[in-house]
């Protein structure tokens, strides 16, 4: 690898709210910025769209990477024919936790941005007030990052988590106070695939709840 481009971040990016704030979080931060979207056979199409309008949007470079075995391992929501629960259930992770797609994610970010002597990863992952997402952790991060620096050999690769800590309301926050609220518009968070939102599933609850007490409207909803 080079270091021609030492100033610069890829954004592994979803299309979503938490990933729409990091980019706006590396714009701010990084001379240089790329977003890499994963297309791992996800239900709704629409997350794709969103983020390929969002990474245009910010002027950044946006390449999408297939990645299509997710959907081969059944058992989960987002990538096969189960319903999204509603509710938790003691004891288990809920059946949006798809085994595994962080890390490989991000391995596919970090060997996107290792072509392009890129060594700033950031991902949105928070383990404030997820669905306890053992892939979401600190300690996942610290390790997967060793692995990677081990792995590519390339010593300063380092993952930036900015949301790691931040409530819902607190990245609502952020990307206001980065100036960029307004992507939000383009966004996809639903996981229902609804447009508008549908209002009711885990993920429009923990959106709706983070624009409530940050006392900001949501542009997708307003
Ligand atoms: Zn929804």
């Amino acid at each position: 690898m080079t270091d021609v481009a030492a100033d610069a971040a890829v954004v592994l990016f979803s299309g979503g709210q938490d990933s729409t704030t990091c980019l706006a979080w590396a714009c701010a931060r990084f001379r240089r910025v790329a977003a890499v979207t994963i297309d791992y056979g996800q239900r709704h199409r629409i997350e794709l769209e969103a983020a390929t309008r969002i990474a245009r949007a910010a002027g950044v470079e946006h390449a999408t990477l297939p990645c299509d075995s997710f959907s081969a391992l059944g058992g989960n929501s987002l990538t096969g024919g189960e319903a999204v629960e509603e509710t938790a259930v003691a004891g288990r992770l809920p059946n949006t936790f798809v085994p595994g797609r962080n890390l490989i994610f991000l391995t596919l970010a970090a060997a996107w941005g290792w072509q392009r002597g890129i060594p700033h990863l950031v991902t949105g992952v928070c383990q404030t007030d997820y669905s306890g997402y053992p892939d979401c952790r600190q300690e996942t991060m610290d390790a997967l990052q060793a692995a990677l620096r081990a792995g590519l050999d390339q010593p300063p690769l380092t993952i930036h988590t900015p949301l790691m800590h931040l409530t819902k309301a607190d990245t609502v926050r952020l990307l206001r106070d980065l100036g960029r609220l307004d992507w939000l518009a383009l966004s996809h968070t639903c996981y229902n695939g609804a447009v508008p939102p549908c209002g009711h599933c885990p993920a429009c609850h923990l959106r709706a709840k983070g624009f409530a007490e940050a006392g900001v409207a949501d542009p997708l909803t307003a």
